[in-house]
């Protein structure tokens, strides 16, 4: 039996009981009103599966309202499917993939997976680190800019991406660095980490500065090993960069520069749900399916950002 054969997995009825229990665990609310009683479940042959009316303010909902799966006609078993193989994949899923294994058209698979990376996105804005804490920053470049001719040598052509781990949670926050602009690294260190940490950096100069803000900055010197004087070292942060490397080379090949920050949302969350951490695949599919609320993405907002 695979973990693919349970029974949410292909009965629409399953599935949303699935949804509602991890996203409703108090039981229903209505999305219109916020009521909580006077809900009842609609019934009937022709009732869609998973409708409920509430009598408080006369107007039918899903569970579906409110989060990523809104407005799609995909039924909710093959959600739970791309859900399930996306997060349990070690590099990602691309949209062709997605789109033999469900039985979905391309486009259909291209946009579940947008959504999908959008949930992922973690709205969780508290800074990495703390008393005690430490906090690897570093950076990596990948792809190439639409337009923006290759230097020899240089990384102007690429799209800089700055990535900060967390050593105590083991977690990962990436953003993607627009332009090269003076100071830009120290401002993504400084938006996102506690100044208690500890900070390690290898030798490149933006970090000098800012490093001297937080409780400590510890420099790894490549030249001369990857550890510095005293053990700090930065290579749990570059052991992520080859995994999102390799995954953006191997799996989806091309990616705008627009869609850069799903994909990075996607190996953060990746990372930061792995099962080096005790996260397996049903819960890392759990906690995927509790970040599909509030991030509502439209079909005219997908496409303007592509
Ligand atoms: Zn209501």
């Amino acid at each position: 039996m695979s973990n693919l054969s349970a029974l949410h997995f292909h009965n629409e009825e399953a599935a949303y009981a699935y949804v509602e229990k991890r996203l409703w665990p108090n039981g229903p609310v209505c999305p219109h009103c916020g009521g909580v009683e006077r809900l009842s479940k609609m019934q009937g042959k022709s009732t869609r599966v998973g409708a409920y009316k509430c009598y408080q303010c006369r107007k039918p909902f899903t569970v579906k309202i409110g989060t990523v799966f809104e407005d799609s006609k995909v039924p909710m078993r093959l959600w739970l499917q791309a859900m399930y193989l996306i997060a349990g994949s070690k590099k990602g899923i691309s949209s062709n993939q997605l789109h033999r294994i469900l039985g979905v058209t391309l486009k259909t698979a291209w946009f579940m997976s947008h959504r999908i990376r959008e949930a992922m996105r973690d709205a969780d804005p508290a800074l990495f680190g703390g008393e005690g804490g430490v906090v690897q920053a570093d950076e990596t470049w990948i792809g190439n800019k639409p337009g923006v001719e290759r230097a020899k040598g240089g990384f102007r052509h690429k799209m800089k991406v700055v990535s900060l781990l967390d050593k105590n949670t083991g977690r990962t926050r990436s953003i993607h660095a627009g332009e090269m602009v003076p100071n830009e690294v120290a401002n993504i260190v400084r938006a996102n980490v506690d100044r208690e940490s500890v900070l390690v950096t290898d030798e490149a100069r933006h970090y000098w500065k800012v490093g001297t803000e937080f409780a400590d900055h510890r420099r790894v010197f490549h030249g001369i090993g990857n550890y510095s004087k005293d053990g700090f070292s930065t290579n749990a942060i570059e052991g992520y960069f080859s995994i999102f490397k390799r995954g953006m080379r191997g799996v989806y090949q091309f990616c705008s520069e627009k869609h850069l920050h799903r994909y990075l949302a996607e190996f953060d969350f990746r990372y930061s749900n792995r099962s080096a951490l005790g996260i397996e695949d049903t819960e890392r599919s759990d906690h995927l399916l509790r970040g599909v609320v509030g991030k509502r993405l439209t079909y005219q907002t997908a496409c303007a950002r592509a």
